[in-house]
């Protein structure tokens, strides 16, 4: 798989919106977007170019694309798996985005983005259910119970991030034993548990082209 080098914070500036992808940088005054709200580019601040419908929706997916982190390929199989399910096929691929181990480590307090939350989980400081798992993309459920290996439970990257959490808050599908750097998976993430501005039908439609 092709990894981007560039920095992310390019991303935010051309979906408009902060996507959050660099931790606790994002609320600071050094955030990219914050500076410069414009596209990236040597035409960036160039505003007011009409857009397109086509344009419209690859711009919706390529946001929720860059907001979990995932490649082209990854997004699309998460996509195929939503469709494959019953109910709405947009709202069911943010539950399983949101489902994913990395986002949950992130949720819950354990890590300040989802790529070090994607990081930890394949350092393998993660038990699920009190077994090893280091595969970011696995899917909780209700009633799983996440947390820190005993031995990492002394990384600072980890005890700075939980001491954080309380700016971002915590779903109320999820719940934090913050001392025992414990997580359980209480109940299904909802659509309006995801306050992010996404309009997921767009990515729908643009896959149903
Ligand atoms: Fe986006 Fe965070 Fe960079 Fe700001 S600091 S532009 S929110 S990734």
């Amino acid at each position: 798989m092709s990894r981007y080098k560039d920095s992310v914070c390019r991303h935010c500036r051309r979906e408009n919106l902060k996507l959050y992808l660099k931790g606790d940088r994002c609320y600071s005054d050094k955030c990219a977007f914050d500076r410069r709200s414009y596209p990236p580019g040597e035409h960036g601040e160039r505003r007011g170019r009409k857009i397109s419908d086509y344009g419209i929706q690859l711009r919706e997916k390529q946001k929720v694309k860059r907001m979990y982190g995932l490649s082209e390929k990854q997004f699309h199989l998460f996509f195929e798996r939503a469709e494959g399910q019953r109910g709405v096929t947009g709202t069911n691929l943010l539950v399983l985005l949101e489902c994913r181990l990395d986002n949950v480590v992130y949720r819950l307090g354990f890590a300040n983005s989802r790529t070090q939350g994607r990081q930890f989980v394949l350092h393998n400081h993660f038990l699920v259910n009190g077994k090893k798992v280091n595969i970011p993309s696995f899917l909780v459920k209700r009633g799983d119970s996440v947390e820190v290996k005993e031995k990492s439970k002394k990384i600072a990257a980890i005890s700075d991030s939980l001491e954080a959490v309380v700016r971002r808050g915590i779903p109320q599908w999820l719940e934090l034993e913050k001392e025992k750097h414990k997580g359980v998976v209480t109940g299904f993430p909802v659509r309006e548990d995801l306050t992010m501005p996404i309009q997921e039908q767009l990515v729908v439609e643009l896959y149903s082209k």
